[in-house]
């Protein structure tokens, strides 16, 4: 009967979303989880023995209740019933057993005070192996993600993705440290309980449990529907939360284009319905609350009546009837926290799904402790011969054709084209990010692949258009690019990428904060962070993703002084957008269309009348269109 009810409330979970049926195969796979808890094995049997015990212990309680009360009223004292006794012998002389008032109430307070030790016990192992576990676990999911090819980020949303992590990091803590006690509390309370009741009386045990499973299945048929009804109101509430976040992150658009009305009447059309469905929810809760109290009270009135009935005729003492009720409400109480731990069951393995999922996945071959000095030292000479690429993500579309691309040690390249062409995905090919689909990388004469990842990209530096700082200090942020470099390395960096002076005005100079929550830097001080962070570094090559949106002219003097402070004795590649400042470069290569179109320097490539020289003529056109507006 038990397993019928418990059945039935899991295929009462089944249809929600991110859940995961329990099967075997499902759960088997799950248990490679349970490695991360080996470390901790002993504490999580103890537990779980505290567990067991806490379960007894509990049951002890209705038992001295009902004993308390037999003391109480001495003269209804249960009359041996020879039908319904075929337990052992000790059972039936606890039955009959009558302790005096006082001695009940000494052992009921012994109970409790095993009751509170091993419930103390229970939490507190419990919560200590889930936590410790769980951090063993998110420490091993993080250093994974961070280890993930480039492709997997430019296929998934990183927030949603960390947002995903998160959540079901924390439901697997919440499964190990919560819903598996309360599982197997569960499960202990249930058979405990049911061998006490039928203990107590067989024949009202009977009669109980031929009413109460049809409320039961009742109540899970009209549960799952107010569920889903539940869900849907979830949805839609979802949705107008979408549309705030929508015009807070846009707030500029709305009030420009002054769409406030607008965005409140569509606001307003979203929480109506919202309204609509939780008030035709109403009905349905409504019905399920009056029917759920007319019938559990119901219940309890019939058995009591029967008890009663039982007692008077003498099979049945005041006290058992009392530990039947008792005994009765705890069965009751555990079949229907049963609905909600299975839901919580399947939610976790879920969850365990996209963790396995990342953790099985193949990482990039990077090393994961400190590197150290490189063993392989890069002169600097690169060579690209006829590589071919394509994105994972849009194999139709080839980005980059035959391209074919010499570069001498310490020679500055700079790349031009028209947007699309292909200049980032170029850098990003240096920075093994990817990997061509033809064609070979070579670095000073090495194919890329035979060195090892990270000995590679700790000798190339990279400058990205928009720079991210860190929250952190000025400092921090600098050394990044070295780690343990000393305050005077850093000082000497920043003044060379012309970053000390304006640092030394902050009132706290290098440890001054910076990042979300710290000072917001010009992109021209931002900029100068990241090449004093490449100085520091020291790298055979340099990678350089100029900043499309102009600085102001100052800045962008000290940006150009400090850049090319850093490109001096090393192979740089300069992805250029602004064609002003790339005259000097060794070379000038121009890409369109994921093929070089054109090389030279800028006084041969002015001479061709090709792209480039179209692509100066422009700027130079748009630069005095807009001087003249
Ligand atoms: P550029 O830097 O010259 O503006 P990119 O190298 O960024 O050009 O892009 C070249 C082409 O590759 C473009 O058509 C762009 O849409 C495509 N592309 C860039 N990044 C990705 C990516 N992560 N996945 C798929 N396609 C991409």
């Amino acid at each position: 009967m038990a397993g019928g009810r418990r059945r039935g409330s899991g295929s009462n979970d089944k249809d929600d979303s991110p859940k995961a049926k329990i099967n075997k195969e499902n759960i088997r796979q799950a248990m490679v989880l349970f490695n991360y808890l080996r470390p901790y094995k002993g504490k999580f049997i103890l537990s779980l023995v505290f567990i067991a015990l806490s379960a007894f212990t509990t049951s002890l309680f209705p038992l001295f209740l009902g004993k308390m009360i037999d003391a109480a009223a001495p003269g209804t004292t249960t009359v041996p019933a020879a039908g319904s006794s075929s337990m052992m012998p000790f059972g039936e002389q606890l039955r009959n057993l009558n302790w005096d008032l006082n001695t009940t109430l000494l052992l009921i307070f012994i109970q409790l005070g095993f009751q509170m030790l091993f419930s103390y016990m229970r939490v507190y192992l419990l919560t200590e192996v889930g936590e410790r576990s769980l951090a063993g676990m998110r420490k091993d999911v993080y250093s994974k993600l961070l280890t993930m090819p480039m492709s997997y980020f430019s296929e998934k949303r990183v927030g949603e993705l960390s947002n995903r992590i998160s959540s079901d990091l924390s439901q697997i803590q919440d499964a190990i440290s919560f819903t598996l006690a309360e599982f197997l509390r569960g499960i202990f309370t249930l058979v405990i309980g049911l061998v006490f009741i039928f203990w107590i009386s067989t024949k009202l045990a009977l009669v109980m449990l031929a009413v109460v499973p049809l409320i039961a299945i009742l109540a899970v048929l009209f549960g799952k529907r107010i569920r889903k009804m539940a869900r849907r109101a979830q949805d839609q509430l979802a949705e107008s939360g979408t549309i705030v976040q929508e015009t807070f992150q846009g707030i500029t658009v709305v009030k420009a284009f002054t769409s406030e009305y607008h965005e409140i009447s569509r606001y307003v059309k979203s929480i109506s319905a919202v309204v609509d469905t939780a008030i035709s929810n109403a009905r349905y809760r409504g019905a399920f609350i009056s029917f759920m109290i007319f019938s559990v009270f119901g219940a309890i009135a019939f058995v009591m009546w029967y008890g009663v009935n039982m007692i008077r005729s003498g099979e049945l003492s005041l006290g058992s009837l009392t530990m039947f009720v008792i005994f009765s409400m705890f069965v009751g109480g555990t079949f229907a926290g049963f609905a909600d731990i299975f839901s919580q069951l399947q939610k976790t393995l879920g969850a365990t799904e996209s963790i396995r999922e990342i953790l099985r996945s193949e990482g990039e071959p990077v090393s994961l402790e400190d590197a150290g000095a490189p063993e392989h030292i890069l002169h600097g000479n690169v060579r690209f011969d006829h590589v071919a690429f394509s994105y994972p993500g849009r194999k139709d579309i080839s980005v980059l054709k035959d391209l074919n691309l010499s570069v001498a040690k310490g020679q500055q390249i700079a790349i031009v084209g028209p947007s699309g062409a292909g200049k980032t995905t170029i850098a990003s090919l240096l920075l093994q990010f990817y990997k061509p689909n033809a064609g070979v990388l070579y670095f000073d004469d090495k194919p890329a692949d035979q060195y090892p990842l990270t000995q590679l990209r700790q000798q190339m530096a990279f400058v990205p258009q928009e720079v991210l700082l860190f929250g952190g200090s000025i400092r921090e942020n600098i050394g990044y690019g070295k780690p343990g470099a000393t305050d005077e390395e850093i000082r000497e960096a920043a003044e060379r990428a012309n970053a000390h002076e304006f640092i030394s005005r902050f009132p706290e100079t290098y440890e001054t904060i910076v990042g979300e929550r710290g000072i917001k830097l010009s992109g021209g001080q931002r900029q100068r962070i990241a090449i004093a962070r490449a100085i520091l570094k020291d790298p055979a090559i340099l990678i350089l993703d100029e900043a499309t949106s102009s600085l102001d002219s100052e800045s962008e003097q000290l940006v150009q002084e400090a850049l090319e402070n850093l490109m001096k004795g090393r192979t740089s590649f300069v992805i250029a957008h602004r064609l002003s400042t790339i005259r000097n470069a060794d070379r000038i290569v121009v890409l369109d269309k994921g093929r070089i179109s054109e090389s030279g320097t800028h006084q041969e490539l002015m001479l061709q009348n090709g792209l480039y020289r179209k692509l100066n003529e422009m700027q130079f056109e748009f630069g005095v269109e807009t001087q003249s507006l």
